[in-house]
């Protein structure tokens, strides 16, 4: 009798260790797995499934406005700014396709109507991307007056407020105002083609002034230029994850 008290209370004793074991490897097992679902969730939101179409603005015999001191071509400038674009973008994991990825226009031969063969070229680019947000990187020149700073500009379509081109334009703006000096602007309509001729929301940015010496001076340096992109990068970033 006593022998088998002795053996039960042992049996117990060995039963509660048996359970504490296994309830400290079930507890193991939830933890692994509940810290794979959040990795998991980490790893798909910094990998967002959105395009991103670049359109770095005029190109070829089309050089845009240029620089008051520099002579600098408005399509040189739009073409680095938005290489670093590209970059910062892909880097972000955003699927990204550029309109152009060299000096060269889209407009095919000189013959007459090449401006307008040139935008119809980047609208069947965007069409075919299907892109989330297309990007047209332009640089401004104003001849009256020496202005300053970078303006965004988004689709006239836009009836309703809070059309997702004007959040991400206001975004953009805001983040390229508390980056670079003397850029204080609102985010305007803009009455250009490239973001009005498809359904796609579209944003256009003049990133600064080359008709002002000081900003052309600021603007032709790759720090100025990586600034602006990641001020773009940001402006962004901030509008998907908020839309
Ligand atoms: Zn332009």
């Amino acid at each position: 009798m006593i022998q088998n008290k002795v053996m039960n209370k042992f049996f117990y004793k060995y039963n509660i260790f048996k359970l504490i074991v296994v309830c400290i490897l079930l507890s193991l097992v939830v933890l692994s797995l509940s810290n794979a679902i959040s990795n998991n969730i980490v790893a798909r939101a910094s990998t967002p499934n959105i395009t991103i179409v670049i359109d770095a603005g005029h190109g070829g015999i089309d050089g845009g406005v240029v620089g008051k001191t520099t002579k600098v071509k408005e399509s040189d400038l739009n073409l680095l700014v938005s290489q670093k674009l590209q970059k910062f973008l892909t880097d972000d994991g955003y699927t990204v396709v550029m309109t152009r990825e060299t000096e060269d226009g889209l407009y095919g031969s000189l013959k007459r109507g090449r401006k307008m063969r040139d935008l119809r070229a980047r609208e069947n680019i965007i069409n075919q991307a299907r892109p989330t947000l297309v990007v047209s990187i332009h640089h401004n020149s104003f001849s009256r007056s020496p202005e300053r700073g970078a303006q965004v500009f988004y689709s006239i379509g836009c009836t309703q407020s809070n059309s997702p081109s004007q959040l991400i334009a206001r975004n953009i703006q805001a983040t390229l105002n508390s980056s670079l000096p003397e850029s204080d602007r609102v985010a305007k309509k803009g009455d250009f083609y490239i973001i009005n001729c498809t359904e796609f929301a579209s944003v256009l940015v003049e990133c600064g002034f080359l008709s002002t010496p000081e900003e052309e001076a600021l603007l032709i340096t790759d720090e100025y230029q990586t600034q602006i992109a990641k001020a773009l990068v940001n402006g962004i970033q901030q509008s998907f994850g908020k839309i």
